[in-house]
């Protein structure tokens, strides 16, 4: 019994030093995106109107508006690519593009400006 075990190891020893490595060594090699990989979230600010509807649906909290400044800011690290911010976009400015974030020693954040928006003026009350 235990010779069998043995020689199951040994072969599947031998078989894997002339396999090809299982792993790639991203990010100093290119990585090979899988057909359904979901990617990184891209956004194409002309279109944005600040209206936060991304960042209330993202689980993580990953995503900062400020209308104020008319910025769209996002924490690469805290997004688990999920897409729900992509499909809660009205204006569909948001995509999913694929590849992984690129590793850092810190987390940082990414920030876009937006065209800023006129404040819409205040419903008038009726006389
Ligand atoms: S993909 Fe998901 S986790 Fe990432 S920013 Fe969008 S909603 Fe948040
Ligand atoms: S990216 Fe889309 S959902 Fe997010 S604030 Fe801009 S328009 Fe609204």
């Amino acid at each position: 019994m235990e010779n069998r075990k043995f020689l199951t190891f040994a072969r599947t020893s031998i078989k894997n030093l002339f396999r090809k490595p299982a792993t790639v060594g991203y990010p100093y090699q290119p990585a090979d995106y899988p057909e359904r990989m979901r990617g990184h979230v891209e956004i194409k600010t002309d279109n944005c109107i600040l209206c936060g509807l991304c960042m209330r649906s993202c689980p993580p909290g990953a995503i900062r508006i400020d209308r104020a400044d008319a910025t769209w800011t996002i924490n690469r690290f805290d997004c688990v690519q999920c897409g729900s911010c992509v499909n809660a976009c009205p204006k569909e400015c948001l995509t999913l593009l694929p590849g992984y974030t690129q590793p850092a020693s810190s987390k940082t954040e990414d920030v876009y400006q937006c065209p800023k928006r006129p404040t819409p003026a205040p419903p008038k009350r009726p006389a």
